[in-house]
């Protein structure tokens, strides 16, 4: 059997209408991954997919994310959903799919605009870091290498703010609309000697699996299944899980010893990141555990956090949010109410300084340092410990208001 193409997810950051939509679409149409007969007419034919996408997912019940694959002679890719449609960062915190890299794209005619600077940020904060800058609507200014070299140097500005060494990072002249440095060197940017984009992604470097980290289980559902009994089900987000281990459920205290593993009806021995496996453990009955626990190992059992320091992003709230606002926190799967007990520092949202301490409220686009307090336990850890486990949404009134990372349990 052929071996798998190692994976990489991937985010398309930037401005509103500087054609992340129409790179996606034509990148798409280029690898193979769409037929031309898929495509809209006029302006907006390649923009189209992601539309069609989202109208995909407005219909669907459970799929959260927006996502398209196509593969390269190298990798496989999924596109996961780009900013600017709403739930990008409460997808890229609690969803399945992290992204491995970024594709910046700023417009050449336009430059870098306040949402270039905010997704720069938050891309680093969320753990984006590897990037590549497109520098798209390079035919709205007559493919010049003077605009192209002046954007060069003021988006190399921009991300070495926040962490990003511009030397490392690909910048490529292209065009979205007209298809120019996507696949191939385009005749039209003789100057550009660098490589098309499907090159350029195709030398990223793909994730390793977190095996090194401790063991993570959150539990989605729980079975009970005739001649096996209680079978938790849920996705090993880090670590390695073993027949034999001992395994602890967090807040819910439950252990015992691991006795099978199953994943799509096959019996395994040993579970790694990215299984959904179901699988039973001594002495743990159905009424034991529920959803939201999370599953590890008994001597590195899951951190159970009461009060808690985070990084938030307030996405849209219609009003603002102060000391004793309690919305509920998505955070892998549970869902708990939690209480703002104290805004500790406002942050600059594009490059993370800190703006003004003890704010008396938040709202829509700031970003800030806080205080929560759960009102009951709920497992969570570190972000800088264990990223898969520290991101979280914050929901209220049916939508998500705000998002963020834990940056130390506190209690
Ligand atoms: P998004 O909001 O970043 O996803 O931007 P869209 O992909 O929706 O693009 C916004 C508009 O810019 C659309 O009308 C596109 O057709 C147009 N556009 C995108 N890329 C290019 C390009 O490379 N050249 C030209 N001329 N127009 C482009």
């Amino acid at each position: 059997m052929a071996k798998e193409k190692e994976h990489l997810n991937l985010a398309f950051i930037g401005h509103v209408d500087h054609g992340k939509s129409t790179l996606v679409g034509h990148l798409l149409l280029k690898a193979g991954a769409i037929a031309e007969q898929q495509l809209d007419d006029g302006e907006n034919k390649f923009r189209f997919v992601m539309d069609k996408l989202g109208e995909e997912r407005e219909r669907g019940v459970t799929i959260d994310l927006a996502h398209q694959k196509f593969s390269t002679k190298k990798y496989d890719y999924t596109v996961v959903d780009c900013p600017g449609h709403r739930d990008f960062v409460k997808n890229m915190i609690t969803g399945a799919s992290q992204a491995d890299a970024g594709v910046l794209v700023v417009a050449a005619d336009d430059g870098v605009m306040p949402q270039t600077k905010e997704h720069v940020f938050l891309s680093k904060t969320l753990g984006i870091n590897q990037l590549i800058v497109a520098i798209n609507k390079i035919d709205l200014v007559d493919y010049s290498e003077d605009k192209y070299n002046e954007l060069k140097e003021e988006v190399s500005n921009l991300i070495k703010t926040v962490g990003f060494n511009p030397a490392e990072v690909p910048f490529i002249p292209l065009s979205a609309f007209e298809g120019d440095n996507i696949k191939e060197a385009s005749s039209n940017t003789p100057w550009y000697k660098g490589d098309a984009l499907i090159d350029a992604l195709d030398k990223l470097t793909p994730p390793e699996k977190p095996t090194d980290l401790p063991l993570r289980i959150p539990i989605q559902d729980v079975y009970s299944i005739t001649g096996v009994g209680t079978v938790p089900v849920g996705r090993v987000e880090t670590g390695i899980m073993k027949k034999g281990e001992n395994v602890i459920f967090q807040p819910a205290g439950a252990s015992g010893e691991v006795k099978s593993i199953e994943m799509h009806h096959e019996v395994f021995d040993v579970a790694e990141p990215g299984d959904n496996i179901g699988f039973n453990v001594r002495g743990v009955g159905k009424n034991d555990i529920r959803r939201g626990d999370v599953a590890g190992h008994t001597d590195s059992a899951p951190t159970v956090a009461r009060e808690f320091k985070a990084q938030i992003v307030v996405l849209q709230h219609p009003g603002v949010i102060t000391v004793g606002y309690t919305p509920v926190f998505h955070c892998h799967t549970s869902q708990v109410a939690c209480t703002f007990l104290e805004l500790m520092q406002k942050l600059n949202p594009a490059t993370g300084a800190v703006d003004e301490e003890n704010p008396d409220f938040l709202k829509t686009g700031n970003a800030a340092i806080v205080k929560i307090k759960p009102t009951k336990p709920m497992c969570l850890e570190n972000a800088k410990e264990i990223p898969q486990m520290g991101r979280f949404a914050i929901r209220d009134m049916g939508q998500t208001v705000a998002a963020g990372l834990c940056i130390e349990i506190t209690e």
